[in-house]
């Protein structure tokens, strides 16, 4: 069985030698943009490594003990932390002396670490000790959004699999097999930037994909409001709810407006890069006219800042409140 895994193919190819050749590294770090496949990839690995029946090493059985508990998140061996909202020094202690114990039923003890840009310094501090003295019999699987999050320390003690997003025709294809119409698959390709969870995600729950246009909506009314207009705004985005509802939204948001600047950024160059957002950008022409590409660049860069913000735990409203004051009016 394979691994089922849409793009990634030379991830996948690397991984699985390093089963084969029964070495894998103490320590893998997945990095990429939001919905790209990395924990999957790693809940894959994961898998592979505990799979006690496949035909060859490095597949799947999908029918063992591992191949059925990993993907739900339940095989003893293989151990989940993820943020919430973000790891925090008692999860790595407790996590440490469970590692110290002997697998219970596979040949690895697995930890996947999700987001681990978001733990907590002392959490990643706390880590580090594990990744400088590596027990024996343990892997660490780290995911991140991007390896400049990470303690330079960190990052040193991993190989790092860096994942982009998955070309459009590929995840197009991938759809399809999956019974989505060939129109519509091409399109979330599109739109989901190669973002495999992305686009599986707006099929599913269509109500997500509305969430974009309300994001590109809200950026109109940005563009066309004063200050006062612009803070109502931005108190609305970032809505009320728990603190990791909150941020979630934010970035949603943001993304979806970084993704467009890229859009009018390039489009100001006549640069040859298709567009992610093709369906939306005559609403924004009037940007690419009358905004100079120096100042569409500032506001990329200031998109790409705030979302780093907001992932360092900001203040979500101050941080949303200054990208606002950066955005030019374009009645
Ligand atoms: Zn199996």
């Amino acid at each position: 069985m394979s691994w089922d895994l849409i793009g990634h193919a030379w991830a996948v190819r690397l991984l699985k030698q390093h089963i084969v050749d029964q070495r894998p590294r103490h320590a893998y770090l997945f990095v990429g943009p939001e919905s790209v496949g990395k924990r999957t990839l790693a809940s894959r690995f994961a898998q592979a490594l505990s799979c006690e029946a496949a035909d060859k090493p490095g597949e799947l059985c999908g029918v063992c003990r591992a191949c059925r508990l990993v993907p739900e998140g339940t095989f003893p061996d293989v151990e989940h932390l993820a943020p919430d909202p973000s790891i925090q020094v008692d999860d790595v202690r407790a996590l440490k002396r469970r590692l110290a114990l002997a697998p219970y039923e596979g040949p690895w003890r697995i930890a996947l670490l999700e987001n681990f840009h978001l733990a907590s310094i002392s959490a990643a501090n706390a880590m580090l000790k594990t990744l400088e003295e590596p027990a024996d019999k343990v892997v660490l699987l780290l995911t991140a959004t991007a390896q400049e999050q990470l303690l330079p320390t960190v990052v040193s003690r991993c190989e790092v699999i860096p994942l982009r997003g998955v070309s459009t025709a590929t995840l197009s294809l991938a759809l399809q097999d999956r019974a989505v119409e060939p129109e519509k698959a091409d399109m979330l390709a599109v739109l989901s930037e190669g973002r495999p969870g992305r686009a599986l995600r707006w099929e599913s729950e269509p109500e997500l994909f509305e969430r974009r246009s309300e994001a590109l909506e809200n950026l109109n009314e940005a563009l066309i409001s004063d200050i006062r207009g612009r803070f109502e705004l931005a108190d609305r985005m970032v809505g009320r709810g728990k603190l990791p509802v909150q941020r979630r939204r934010v970035r949603s948001t943001l993304e979806t407006w970084l993704s467009l600047w890229r859009d009018l950024l390039y489009q100001g160059y006549q640069a040859e890069v298709p567009p992610r957002n093709p369906d939306r950008l005559p609403a924004f022409e009037r940007v690419v006219e009358r905004v100079v590409p120096a100042h569409r660049y500032g506001v990329v860069k200031a998109l790409s800042q705030t979302l780093a913000a907001v992932d360092r735990h900001a203040n979500l409203r101050l941080a949303v409140e200054a990208l606002m004051l950066k955005l030019p009016a374009v009645p």
